[in-house]
């Protein structure tokens, strides 16, 4: 099954996690706030200490094929379309590695001509040597395609679902390749068994109600894919243990498919 269709199949019931998760978004007093502030900043200490990640994100190309209502880029606005060569996008990195940056984050409109496989591997390849992390958000793609861009030096993918309500998807998308909202439901799985180590998924929160979004399907389509990745990867003991504890659904996961292929069994 892919992620796709368990998404579909998550029962409407809310798990404890869900409804605890509700509480904690429902509106609240300065107080009550402050108090979920510092349980928040002890929790953060206690996981990560005193650290903190950044990137920086670099724009490659405004060029897209893509009508979506909410974006500048959109096919049909008649602006001025630039993609960087090469040397400019080395050039753009420099600024950012000499202000400290090591961690980038390639983006891209969708356009098969302009923004290639092939143009993506070079410029990850060019920056590879000054950036010790990079990640891509462009349109998805085969999971074959993202090799030879794995195999250049990239790590991360972030492709946000910008929102899970499948008749706000359409609505908002009117054109182009991205209208096909199972294809990039399940690019993070497409990105995941080509070689990425990193996935970033979500929503655009504003597109619907943020509060659905973050407690409804999504929220548990987000359980549910760790829970797939987990379960597809050698994190077998992991993922049982998260269901030992309720973290996951413990019918959720199976071993991973001989072809290597996660297997989502069904879910809660
Ligand atoms: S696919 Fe991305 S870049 Fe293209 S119009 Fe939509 S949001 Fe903008």
């Amino acid at each position: 099954m892919s992620f796709a269709q368990a998404l579909d199949n998550l029962a409407l019931r809310k798990s404890d996690v869900v409804r605890r998760f509700e509480q904690l978004i429902a509106p609240k007093s300065g107080a009550e706030l402050e108090s979920m502030a510092q349980t928040s900043r002890a929790l953060t200490l206690q996981n990560f200490g005193r650290t903190m990640r950044l990137f920086a994100p670099l724009y490659l190309s405004n060029e897209c094929i893509n009508n979506c209502r909410y974006c500048g880029f959109s096919r049909d606005n008649p602006i001025l379309r630039v993609t960087l060569s090469v040397e400019e996008v080395m050039a753009e990195a420099r600024y950012l590695r000499d202000a400290g940056f090591r961690q980038i984050l390639l983006v891209a409109g969708e356009h098969p001509k302009f923004v290639s496989g092939d143009y993506l591997a070079e410029c990850v390849r060019a920056l590879a040597p000054d950036f010790p992390s990079i990640a891509i958000e462009v349109g998805p793609m085969a999971s074959s395609e993202y090799v030879p861009i794995i195999r250049a030096g990239a790590e991360g993918l972030v492709v946000y679902q910008e929102t899970y309500q499948r008749s706000v998807y359409a609505e908002l998308h009117t054109a182009g390749p991205k209208r096909d909202f199972n294809y990039r439901l399940d690019c993070p799985e497409r990105a995941y068994s080509a070689g990425f180590r990193r996935l970033g998924i979500g929503a655009l929160f504003g597109l619907w109600r943020w509060q659905d979004e973050a407690s409804g399907r999504p929220g548990r389509a987000c359980r549910l894919f760790v829970a797939a990745l987990l379960a597809s990867a050698n994190h077998y003991q992991l993922a049982a243990a998260a269901a030992r504890r309720g973290r996951i659904p413990a019918a959720l996961f199976n071993k991973r498919s001989r072809t290597g292929a996660t297997r989502l069994r069904s879910a809660h």
